[in-house]
């Protein structure tokens, strides 16, 4: 595995945010086969501890979600629905769209407000 860069604590933050709504999206919803999901950039395991399965439209999903969130090019990255670039098209903006109000919802029900409001597409 080539490690291209560090990464701020603030990129593994919205990294660990973003594995953290899809995985609780997939567990929920999708009852179909899942595998381990593995990312080129950089290793899962340093970031977030545990391993996470999803399903395939899941895993796209989310490898699409880190690409994006790594080639932000603002700094600090602003909220994406209020940011300029939108780098989220299509298909994908919808799906992140009820991913994150989903697990947003999810958390709330859960008792995980302090996650809310950070990572919010
Ligand atoms: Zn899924």
């Amino acid at each position: 595995m080539v490690k291209q860069r560090e990464f701020s604590e603030k990129e593994k933050d919205d990294i660990r945010t973003l594995m953290k709504f899809v995985r609780i999206y997939c567990r929920e919803n999708h009852h179909v086969e899942k595998t381990s999901f593995s990312f080129k950039l950089f290793d899962i395991k340093e970031i977030e501890k545990k391993e996470i399965s999803l399903c395939p439209d899941c895993a796209r999903l989310l490898t699409y979600g880190l690409t994006m969130r790594l080639k932000c090019p603002h700094v600090p990255k602003p909220m994406c629905k209020k940011c300029e670039t939108q780098c989220y098209h299509g298909d994908y903006k919808s799906k992140i769209r009820e991913v994150m109000k989903f697990s947003g919802m999810y958390m709330v029900k859960h008792g995980r407000v302090d996650m809310l409001y950070r990572y919010f597409v």
